[in-house]
């Protein structure tokens, strides 16, 4: 996944004790001091980089400080989203909004400031007190989106960020940390998450993996490792998304959840919920996918089925017209209902 060469690196960031503790991992790794992690104009931005993204993400790292820590409401996948430990991600799903900002192109950017990060989660959990109201979200917990901006999974792989962030939750009562991932790191089994982390394992159906979730653990491997991921202390959710509409996805769907009903053990079913994400996408990711992976815009881009809307950043973002996307969520709950009626579903969007 990661053969890190380059690190672009902020000079505070390089000073910090884990930015040094980053490097001493990383002995040869060329370095070139840049003022800011943002806009770094040989690696960000996609004009000229399409043909050579996978190699910059695999070989490319970039570290920073976060300055602004803000925690945001979210009331979907987590109560709030915290501020990330990272930004950017090794792995290419050719729907994937991170890049948004930076360009497709971009790795991983890792936060050093990661005991600033930590303790602003804390304090943002200490003003809340206790949930007193159960939602979607966790009955009991608030719930903390640690991985909004990439994947604390393959983080983990070079940097402590995520142990950090799931050390300190195990000691936070009434929260509870939350990342989605399509990376299966074994090493995340031994950080004793004590159950106040919640591992929400991304699904789709193989065949729409294999086309776009480049670079990622396949759909098999993840479904095998969330009994490991339950009894080495986590919570284990599924993220099921994004749901793409194409000819047989109904039948490809009833399938993946059978399969899931036939593998998994009673204790996952459990305590599994599942989130249901439809396909957002976006007209520029559009044209840059027509670039390096067309075939995967053969599926993604449905303009027929989709509408366009205008982003508050000013993005065209595309998504399923509202009554398909009514249907279509209509038909996959019931797909759950037959084929895994013990999949609560936390939320359909
Ligand atoms: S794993 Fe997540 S963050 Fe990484 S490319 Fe895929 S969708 Fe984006």
């Amino acid at each position: 996944m990661l053969d890190v060469r380059e690190v672009y690196a902020e000079p505070a960031a390089l000073d910090s004790p884990r930015g040094r503790q980053i490097m001493a991992r990383l002995p040869g790794a060329r370095v070139t001091e840049v003022a800011s992690h943002w806009g770094i104009p040989s690696l960000h931005g996609n004009d000229g980089n399409t043909a050579r993204w996978v190699r910059i993400k695999t070989g490319t790292l970039v570290l920073g400080v976060k300055h602004t820590l803000r925690t945001r409401p979210n009331g979907r996948s987590a109560d709030w989203i915290a501020p990330g430990p990272s930004n950017g991600c090794a792995m290419a799903c050719a729907y994937c909004y991170v890049p948004r900002r930076k360009g497709y192109a971009n790795p991983i950017t890792l936060f050093t400031n990661i005991e600033a990060i930590v303790a602003h989660v804390r304090r943002h959990v200490r003003a809340q007190g206790p949930k007193t109201e159960p939602n979607q979200c966790d009955p009991r917990a608030w719930v903390y989106d640690i991985g909004e901006n990439g994947d604390c999974s393959v983080d983990a792989l070079i940097c402590d960020n995520t142990a950090d962030l799931v050390a300190a939750f195990r000691g936070m009562p009434t929260a509870k940390a939350s990342f989605a991932t399509k990376f299966v790191n074994p090493d995340l089994l031994a950080l004793d998450p004590q159950g106040r982390t919640r591992v929400r394992f991304s699904l789709m159906p193989a065949d729409d993996a294999r086309l776009l979730d480049i670079r990622t653990s396949p759909i098999d491997g993840r479904i095998a490792a969330a009994a490991d991921f339950l009894d080495a202390g986590y919570e284990v959710h599924f993220n099921l998304s994004p749901v793409i509409l194409r000819p047989g996805w109904q039948q490809d769907w009833a399938d993946l959840l059978a399969h899931l009903d036939d593998v998994l053990p009673t204790r996952v079913k459990q305590q599994a919920a599942a989130e249901i994400i439809m396909l957002t996408h976006n007209r520029s990711l559009h044209e840059v996918n027509l670039g390096w992976h067309p075939r995967a815009e053969e599926v993604l881009w449905q303009p027929a089925a989709q509408e366009t809307k205008r982003s508050q950043n000013g993005a065209l973002n595309v998504r399923y017209a509202r009554d398909i996307k009514r249907q279509s969520l209509t038909h996959l709950r019931q797909l759950i209902v037959t084929h895994a009626p013990w999949l609560r579903v936390r939320y359909a969007f």
